[in-house]
């Protein structure tokens, strides 16, 4: 039976496409041991991208974190 990975609705064999989500259903609902293909693919890569590019921004931060700390332990023991 057709089904969509996405509302997971069911339809009649024949049908190839999600009538409330517009994506291409799938053969039969998954049974856990395979993968349900992304909705979109090339919106699910660049939602990846910018999960990527948003974790090198916090381990940005945090190296400028860092840095600021070991200027300030160096600051203080010039000074003492
Ligand atoms: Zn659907």
């Amino acid at each position: 039976m057709p089904w969509c990975p996405k509302c997971g609705a069911e339809f009649r064999p024949g049908f190839t496409e999600c009538n409330t989500c517009h994506i291409p259903l799938i053969d039969h609902k998954p049974d856990g041991t395979e993968t349900i293909p992304a909705p979109d693919p090339a919106e699910e890569r660049a939602r990846r991208r910018d999960r990527r590019r948003q974790r090198a921004l916090r381990v940005l931060q945090t190296l400028i974190v860092i840095l600021l700390a070991l200027a300030a332990v160096f600051l203080l023991q010039g000074n003492g």
